[in-house]
């Protein structure tokens, strides 16, 4: 799937995971709509860094994702959504976590990268930030959630809370728990300058305070145009630890192609993490304008816009890499 492409490009992805097939058509027609809103910020000499914040913006908005108005719920039946952006050329950066009602968490990471000295403010500092900044506010609660919310509390019930089980439940049902669908987009615009932003409720039924990937910059988001730029989604955990997003960035420095790169990267989790569940799924664009997607997750909803396709390609699978 290595596509060399010219200028501009942008790739959106609504999350790894199993999508079942009452949700993928919610699902890509929220890629779909989201890539196209980038692109057409990029087709106007828009930057990458306006057009990934537009893009992830649509998909918070849409309520198909795990992301904004839509967000899985805490351990307590909360919200806590985290979300980061990079910017390529300046290596600035904006990341927010445990955000409990604002709109559009990747807005207020811009706000944290452009306003303020830091580039991670979260909970409480966060929220004021928002305040300061008249943010809108919504309530990011939706009834499919309170849904999920009750059958994933059932799946753990039945698992007894004890780990073993609830591993071997999460083998035999991976659709079930835990739920994985957070957004993300990396873009190249007609200037050469990538970008990448994420945003995510984080997985369903996490602990308190739990922060994820997303907002980590190296983690689950990373831009740098000396190399390209790389959003994650799957277990945050393991994103982490192998700091998954500059992994990505540092093949394609040393030459990979986005696909190579991310094709690597998932390797790389499925060789050194023996975790039970450990699904990932990975986009990409490098400097030359090449594109990547791969997972080995069952789906990961994802879509791509380049001057030869002009319209929204998108698919529920990438390259899936099993070894
Ligand atoms: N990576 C996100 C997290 O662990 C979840 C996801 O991608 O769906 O918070």
């Amino acid at each position: 799937m290595s596509l060399a492409t010219s200028r501009p490009v942008i790739v959106v992805h609504g999350g790894a995971g199993t999508w079942q097939p009452e949700r993928s058509r919610p699902g890509i027609e929220g890629v779909k709509k989201a890539a196209k809103k980038g692109f057409e910020i990029l087709e106007k000499d828009g930057t990458a860094l306006d057009s990934v914040m537009e893009a992830v913006m649509v998909m918070e908005d849409d309520g198909a994702f795990n992301a904004g108005y839509g967000s899985s719920l805490n351990i307590e039946k909360a919200v806590e959504m985290d979300a980061s952006i990079m910017d390529g050329k300046t290596l600035k950066a904006g990341a927010v976590a445990l955000l409990k009602d604002v709109k559009n968490p990747v807005r207020l990471a811009k706000i944290v990268m452009d306003e303020t000295d830091h580039v991670f403010i979260a909970g409480e500092g966060a929220e004021k930030l928002a305040k300061l900044f008249n943010m809108e506010r919504m309530n990011p609660v939706t009834e499919l959630r309170l849904q999920y919310y009750e059958q994933q509390k059932k799946v753990l019930l039945e698992g007894k809370s004890a780990l073993p089980k609830l591993v071997d439940l999460i083998k035999k049902h991976p659709e079930l728990f835990p739920h994985l669908d957070t957004v993300g987009a990396v873009a190249l615009d007609k200037n050469r300058n990538v970008a990448a932003a994420t945003s995510t409720g984080g997985y369903a039924l996490k602990f308190v305070g739990r922060i994820g990937d997303s907002p980590l910059i190296g983690c689950g988001t990373y831009a740098d145009n000396e190399s390209g730029a790389c959003s994650a989604t799957g277990v945050g955990e393991i994103a982490i630890r192998l700091v998954l997003a500059k992994t990505v960035c540092d093949r394609m420095e040393a030459g990979l192609s986005a696909q190579k790169a991310v094709n690597y990267a998932i390797r790389l989790v499925n060789r050194r993490i023996t975790d039970s569940y450990r699904s990932m799924g990975l986009i990409a664009v490098d400097v030359h304008g090449r594109i990547g997607a791969s997972h080995n997750s069952p789906n990961m909803c994802w879509a791509y816009v380049t001057p030869k396709t002009k319209e929204p390609i998108a698919s529920l699978t990438a390259k899936i890499v099993k070894d």
